[in-house]
């Protein structure tokens, strides 16, 4: 039994066989949210749920790492035709 501020839906919980040949339940760390775009709100492609290790895996190596990859190519695209226009 852990402590009651830990049995939360936000843990991972994990069933463990423990020595004795009971089962019981494991509160690991906190689930991992997925990183969303600020604009529209859907997520990031590229990046990993579960977090790796090195820099690259947990964030887009592009400009603009927040947005997804539509909102990036949109406001590229109406900058450049802005730029292109004027
Ligand atoms: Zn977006």
């Amino acid at each position: 039994m852990v402590r009651r501020s830990l049995r939360t839906r936000s843990r991972i919980r994990k069933k463990v066989r423990t020595p004795g040949g009971n089962v019981k339940l494991r509160f690991r760390r906190p689930k991992n949210s997925t990183r969303r775009c600020r604009i529209c709100g859907r997520p990031v492609h590229g990046v990993s749920v579960r977090g790796g290790r090195g820099v690259s895996s947990r964030r887009v190596s592009r400009p603009y790492s927040i947005v997804c990859n539509n909102c990036y190519r949109d406001t590229l695209l109406t900058r450049v035709s802005a730029e292109w226009t004027s």
